[in-house]
C-alpha cells in the first residue's frame, strides 16, 4: 500500500508539472530531467506491488492444479496487512468456502527466494513451501489441521515440481520437510501445537493417501 501510494504521488507530480506548462500556469516550461527522474521513481515504487501481485497470481494456477477445480486465491500480506488480520499469529491460513489463502509476512518473501535458488535451500526455505502447501490442502476440503499437515507433507513433492523445483531437490526436500521439521517437532510439539501432528502419519496408517510420489 505505502508503495502504491508513493508511486501515485511521484505521478501525480508528473501530472502537475505537464498540466501546469500545457495551461501556462508558470513562465517555466516543463523540466525534462525533474519529469524523467519522478517516472523512475513511480516505476520503481510500483514494481514491489506489481512483482507481489504477479506472485500471487502465480501461488494460484499452481495451487489450482491440487485443488481439483476449486476456487482458490492467493494474498501476500504485507506487515501493514498483518497488523488488520484476526489471524496475524498464524504463518498462513485459509478460507475453505472462500477459497483465499493467505501468507503473512516473512513467508512469502521466504518461499519466492526458494523458488528462485532451490539448490541453495535452508530449513527455513523447505519449510516455507510446506506452510503453502498445507494451506492448498486446506482449500482441498480438510478442516482437520492433523490430517492437513500430513497430506500436505505427501503432497510436498508433487508441490515442489508444479512450482519449478527440479525434480531431485523436490524429492530431497520432501524428505527433509518430514524426516527434519516433521518428525522432530512431532516429537517436542508443546500443547499450542500438538494438533497439527499425529502418529497416524505414516506409512499404511490411516492417514496414508497412497500416493505414488509421496514422501515414502
Ligand atoms: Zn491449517
Amino acid at each position: 500500500m505505502l508503495w502504491i501510494l508513493c508511486s501515485l504521488l511521484c505521478c501525480g507530480l508528473i501530472a502537475r508539472e505537464l498540466l501546469g506548462a500545457w495551461r501556462g500556469d508558470r513562465p517555466d516550461p516543463v523540466y525534462p530531467p525533474y519529469v524523467i527522474v519522478l517516472t523512475l521513481l513511480a516505476a520503481g515504487f510500483a514494481w514491489p506491488p506489481f512483482s507481489t501481485w504477479q506472485f500471487e497470481r502465480f501461488l494460484e494456477q499452481k495451487a489450482r492444479l491440487l485443488t481439483e477445480g476449486r476456487k482458490v486465491s492467493v494474498h501476500c500480506n504485507t506487515l501493514f496487512d498483518s497488523l488488520f488480520d484476526p489471524e496475524m499469529l498464524a504463518a498462513g491460513h485459509a478460507n475453505l468456502e472462500s477459497g483465499k489463502i493467505v501468507i503473512q509476512t516473512p513467508w512469502c518473501g521466504v518461499l519466492r527466494s526458494y523458488l528462485d535458488a532451490p539448490e541453495d535451500a535452508d530449513g527455513e526455505a523447505i519449510f516455507s513451501l510446506s506452510l503453502f502447501t498445507h494451506e492448498v490442502m486446506h482449500i482441498r476440503g480438510e478442516r482437520n489441521e492433523a490430517a492437513t499437515e500430513c497430506q500436505a507433507i505427501q503432497y510436498y513433492a508433487r508441490m515442489a515440481r508444479l512450482l519449478g523445483v527440479p525434480g531431485g531437490l523436490a524429492d530431497a526436500h520432501a524428505q527433509h520437510n518430514y524426516r527434519e521439521i516433521y518428525l522432530v517437532h512431532r516429537s517436542n510439539a508443546g500443547d499450542n501445537f500438538r494438533h497439527y501432528f499425529s502418529s497416524e502419519c505414516a506409512p499404511g496408517k490411516a492417514l496414508d493417501l497412497r500416493l505414488s510420489d509421496s514422501v515414502w
